[in-house]
């Protein structure tokens, strides 16, 4: 099975959106839509692939974004989105030269492209 791990992390997208992501905190303000503050929400951006006139679509699941909690308006961070956009990019080449079969769809956690360790959770039961 395709190792997500080998396809992207530990490269310089992994590097352009850890600096995506500093520049992202200091945004934590009121809102330019409203003046509200916002909150950051978790957002799934997904992104198709063609190839052999079929279609791949990775999901990039886990994104921050901020959310006005007035009017609801979404704002992301673009040159976070174009990283984001990148690594989906790489995991999507990686699938192809992988010569495993490709999926309709794939999911990715935004986490796993910042080489972020979660705690394992101790499995129960
Ligand atoms: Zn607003």
């Amino acid at each position: 099975m395709f190792d997500l791990k080998a396809g992207f992390l530990g490269g310089s997208t992994a590097v352009l959106i850890r600096k995506a992501v500093e520049a992202y905190q200091p945004k934590m303000q009121k809102n330019v839509c409203c003046g509200e503050e916002m909150t950051v929400i978790h957002n799934t951006e997904s992104f198709p692939y063609n190839y052999d006139d079929k279609e791949c679509t990775i999901h990039v699941t886990g994104i921050p974004m901020w959310e006005c909690k007035k009017c609801g308006e979404v704002e992301e961070d673009v040159s976070l989105m174009a990283a984001v956009e990148k690594s989906a990019d790489q995991a999507f080449e990686a699938l192809l030269k992988s010569g495993d079969q490709i999926p309709d769809e794939m999911s990715i956690n935004f986490n796993d492209m910042l080489e972020v360790k979660e705690p394992e959770q101790v499995a129960s039961g």
